[in-house]
């Protein structure tokens, strides 16, 4: 859409049936201008003008999310600034704000920018089951998470703790009922008794199949979801954790 009008006529008269078309209003490209991000701080803070903050697609990007994301890290930095308090500085392995405003920071920008997961080296941490246990508590640290949502961050958080117990500590057997179970399911029997951590790693074992089969736990579907991310992928999971640790330990070096 930001071909000359008269190649847009061209085109459009290409069209079985339209060759007479004529353009009442012809397509246009968006054109705007942005800062050079490099010249930012990882708070979006100017390097030059102290207090200075900006956020969205005067930084280089395109896209809702990526506006919101930037706006509300340079809205919380702009009043710690004020506040004189530290800054907030989220990772790359912790949000995918932080692996936005750095790729925009330390890469700078050619074409509009996006983010996608595929910009994310730790993606595979940085899931939405998890999004409230990676950032609440940074969160609440800085006034911004309510009495409410806290409370309801704390019981999902022991639930957790539970269910991780509940796992490791629980076997089942062979029983009838499971056998039976594991048929209807296509799934192969039993040949003795296994934790329920062990048993949910068959790849069509659900966390609701144990649920159905050993459960007497007060669990929400939400933590049963982590439960079992964290089970079936925990060789990957374990792998890029490391890979964060090892990185960490060279940055700061
Ligand atoms: C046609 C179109 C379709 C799009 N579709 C999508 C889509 O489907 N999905 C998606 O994610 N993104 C889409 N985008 C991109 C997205 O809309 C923008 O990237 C995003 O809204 C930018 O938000 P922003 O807050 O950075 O800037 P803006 O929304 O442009 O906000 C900047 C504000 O600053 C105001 N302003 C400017 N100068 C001054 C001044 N001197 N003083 C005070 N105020 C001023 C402007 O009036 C404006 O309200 C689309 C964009 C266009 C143009």
């Amino acid at each position: 859409t930001s071909l000359p009008e008269d190649i847009q006529l061209a085109i459009l008269r290409t069209i079985p049936g339209m060759k007479e078309v004529h353009i009442i209003r012809a397509g246009y490209g968006i054109e705007y201008d942005a800062l050079v991000p490099a010249q930012l701080d990882a708070t979006l803070q100017s390097k030059e003008i102290k207090g200075f903050f900006t956020a969205g697609q005067i930084n280089g990007t395109s896209g809702y999310e990526e506006a919101a994301a930037q706006g509300i890290l340079a809205g919380i930095n702009a009043a710690l600034f004020v506040k004189e308090r530290g800054p907030l500085i989220l990772k790359r392995s912790e949000a995918y704000i932080g692996v936005l405003i750095d790729d925009l920071i330390t890469k700078g920008v050619r074409e509009p920018y996006r983010i996608l997961t595929s910009r994310a080296e730790y993606r595979l941490l940085l899931r939405q089951d998890n999004a409230d246990l990676r950032l609440t508590e940074t969160g609440r640290r800085l006034g911004l998470v309510s009495d409410e949502r806290f409370r309801i961050y704390m019981e999902k958080v022991r639930q957790l703790k539970e269910g991780k117990a509940w796992l490791q500590k629980t076997k089942i057997s062979p029983s009838s009922k499971v056998q039976e179970y594991l048929k209807a399911k296509g799934s192969a029997p039993l040949k003795g008794g296994v934790s329920l951590d062990e048993f949910l790693r068959r790849p069509e074992i659900t966390f609701s199949d144990l649920m159905a089969l050993a459960g007497d736990q007060d669990l929400s579907p939400e933590v049963g979801e982590v439960l079992e991310i964290e089970n079936k992928y925990a060789g990957y999971l374990h792998r890029q954790e490391s890979h964060v640790a090892r990185m960490e330990k060279l940055e700061n070096k």
